[in-house]
């Protein structure tokens, strides 16, 4: 094993907990990646959506002070609203490291202190325990959690980024792509080779998690509202060649049964292509081993 991902909050747009989403959950999302070292494993996080908070208590049962680098894909609340409930934050010594891009110019630290205004919440980003450090990244390459990690943006409203995870030594990839609309419509600001130079960006992943909010009808009444459909994402999958595609971002509106409808019909598609890929749905607690 180089590392483990597991999944905390799978759930787009809005928390969704209750009975008919427990299998797949309700937390939005946050994905923890753990490369075990003999000195300490590193750990990175994808997005602090509200599954970030259990991570977060995870974190510091196993040790406190922690150190982590948290990405952030887009700071859209369903991506950031676990954040303020993130323990690690409350432990002094700790050190997180947060990287994401600015949104129209905004810094990210910004973003993240109005989340924490005493008008909405008790305690301001500056009295926080933990050591923060907020670094802004836009497309390209940086290291991070002992990860070489390649960030592309997509198209979905503001700056969001997908983020490609290879270990700095060299090995298995896994690539994080929570919103994104692969289909026509919306108005993002990206060049025309967008759709071929991301097919490359993906090309032979191990992993791909990938917004597959929509069933291909519901799609037809959302253009443009940054999502893509369970169909779109197999068929990128296909064509980026990746080894295993993880359906992610699960619509609010969509229950456990439909999700396991979705799934069905997304494997039937892959086979239709004459793919042997292997598609899952992401379900909070779900673990992978790269
Ligand atoms: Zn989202
Ligand atoms: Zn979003």
């Amino acid at each position: 094993m180089t590392f483990r991902v597991t999944f905390w909050g799978t759930r787009g747009s809005i928390p969704t907990p209750g009975p008919a989403t427990a299998r797949y959950g309700g937390n939005t999302p946050s994905i923890e990646v753990r490369r075990p070292a003999p000195d300490g494993d590193a750990v990175a996080i994808l997005d602090g959506g509200t599954g970030v908070a259990g991570l977060g208590r995870q974190l510091v049962a196993n040790g406190s002070p922690v150190s982590v680098d948290l990405l952030v894909s887009h700071t859209h609340w369903d991506h950031i609203q676990g954040l303020p409930f993130f323990q690690p934050f409350f432990e002094p010594g700790s050190q997180v490291r947060i990287w994401g891009a600015k949104q129209g110019g905004v810094d990210l630290e910004e973003i993240l202190r109005n989340q924490m205004s005493p008008v909405v919440f008790p305690v301001p980003l500056d009295g926080l325990a933990a050591e923060l450090a907020v670094q802004h990244i836009g497309a390209g390459e940086f290291e991070a959690a002992g990860f070489a990690i390649r960030a592309m943006q997509v198209r979905h409203p503001g700056t969001t980024l997908a983020f490609r995870l290879t270990p700095a030594d060299g090995g298995t990839s896994f690539a994080y792509v929570p919103d994104n609309e692969l289909g026509s419509g919306g108005d993002y600001d990206l060049p025309a080779s967008w759709k071929s130079d991301f097919v490359e960006f993906l090309r032979d992943a191990d992993v791909l998690v990938h917004d597959a909010m929509y069933t291909p009808d519901e799609l037809e009444d959302h253009r443009g509202w940054g999502h893509s459909s369970y169909m779109e994402a197999v068929q990128l999958a296909v064509e980026a060649d990746v080894k295993q595609l993880v359906m992610f971002h699960h619509r609010p509106e969509h229950d456990d049964d439909t999700v396991d409808r979705m799934l069905e019909q997304a494997r039937t598609a892959a086979k239709t292509l004459g793919s042997s890929i292997d598609v899952i749905a992401a379900r909070e607690g779900l673990e992978l081993t790269l």
